[in-house]
């Protein structure tokens, strides 16, 4: 069988596509599969949040390096990857993970309540532990897929990968009308990657959830629209993200919590799908009266969670296949995409991303 390319990249999400691009910028040749357009999976949607905030410091470590990467991604594309109006946290984890952060090196600012007002006015007034990360912010998630996308054009074979086998030196690929033989291979299929490597032998211990995120509209656009990450309860919901469109005329937000569903996509109770979206509205009807409460869009997707946390990701190697599974890693794509060319370069996983290192799983003392 005639090799197709070096290296078949199996998901067309943000993680697949930041991967093939570093393949290809290091003179291998990739064919990148996806069932769909790219980007319409766990990464579908407009914006994400970029923080550094994380409890496991080597996720911090991640974020400062993945924040150059979105920079030259940025001048590269030609459009600024991440706003540049910050990240808020907000309740008793903050003093913690402040702490956290000024070790790594991370401009954070304390907020006292008249501070929040001046970089948040869309939020209802608010006296408890807060903080702004000023780096953070809104990612462009559809232009940063489309700058990928548009570097990778010709790479692209738009099937599902039915099969990948590996006889230990090369990496079969097969599609409804397709068959490939390539070097190497990288799963980075979200929801799709633990079936494909558990054809491969190797078993991924992820979490399917289902997830909704609402998005509202800004009552005025003109004003400063930082990420928010509200733990504090203090507006009736318990943990609550947004992030604001790249021309702050929406704040996409969701109740930080997923439906458990089984293996094969089946959900026991969907109707806890509109109580989450229903509780987004609650939300900005009590903390956002800078938002119009009427939901604008939704987005449905799934969620992969590692065992040891919200924030876990991890590489899986056998032979010349590598997959990735994970949550929580728009804002590390550029890095991890890094990692698994690395793997597939040097043969082994870097230090710190193999499953018994638990990234994501520790949570350090400041
Ligand atoms: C609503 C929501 C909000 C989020 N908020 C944040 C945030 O604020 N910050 C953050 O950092 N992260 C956030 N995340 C997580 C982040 O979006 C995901 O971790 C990330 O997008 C995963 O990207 P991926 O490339 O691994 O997967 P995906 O985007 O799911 O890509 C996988 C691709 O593989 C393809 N595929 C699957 N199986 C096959 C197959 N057999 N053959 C061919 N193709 C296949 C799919 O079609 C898909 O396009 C959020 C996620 C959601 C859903």
């Amino acid at each position: 069988m005639p090799r197709v390319s070096d290296v078949a990249v199996v998901g067309a999400g943000i993680i697949g596509l930041s991967a093939a691009y570093r393949l290809v910028r290091q003179g291998l040749s990739v064919t990148v599969y996806d069932v769909g357009r790219p980007g319409h999976g766990q990464s579908a949607g407009q914006s994400r949040i970029f923080r550094h905030a994380h409890d496991d410091r080597r996720l911090v470590d991640l974020a400062v390096r993945a924040r150059h990467h979105w920079d030259v991604w940025s001048d590269e594309f030609g459009i600024p990857l991440i706003s540049p109006d910050g990240a808020v946290m907000l309740g008793d984890a903050v003093p913690r993970r402040r702490g956290l952060l000024e070790r790594a090196g991370v401009t954070v600012v304390p907020l006292d309540a008249q501070g929040l007002r001046e970089v948040m006015p869309v939020l209802a007034d608010y006296q408890g532990e807060a903080m702004l990360d000023v780096d953070g912010g809104s990612i462009d998630t559809r232009s940063a897929i489309a700058g990928l996308s548009g570097r990778l054009s010709g790479t692209f074979v738009h099937e599902e990968v039915l099969a990948a086998h590996s006889d230990g030196d090369t990496v079969t690929i097969r599609t409804p009308t397709t068959v490939g033989e390539h070097g190497a291979a990288v799963v980075c299929a979200g929801r799709g990657t633990a079936p494909l490597a558990r054809g491969l032998g190797v078993a991924i211990p992820v979490r399917l959830g289902a997830h909704v995120r609402v998005s509202f509209a800004v009552r005025d656009s003109n004003l400063r629209l930082p990420t928010l990450q509200d733990g504090s309860g203090h507006f009736g919901a318990d943990a609550v993200y947004a992030a604001g469109y790249p021309d702050r005329s929406a704040y996409g937000l969701g109740i930080a919590d997923d439906i458990d569903a089984h293996d094969d996509g089946t959900l026991d109770d969907a109707t806890r799908l509109g109580e989450l979206a229903d509780a987004a509205g609650r939300y900005v009807a009590t903390a956002l009266p800078g938002l119009d409460p009427t939901p604008r869009d939704i987005v449905h997707c799934w969620v992969t969670t590692l065992p040891w946390g919200d924030d876990g990701v991890a590489l899986w190697r056998t032979g010349p296949v590598v997959a990735v599974a994970g949550h929580n890693m728009f804002k590390h794509a550029p890095v991890i995409g890094e990692a698994l060319a690395e793997t597939v370069v040097a043969g082994r996983v870097p230090s710190g991303f193999a499953p018994e290192d638990r990234l994501g799983g520790v949570a350090d003392k400041a």
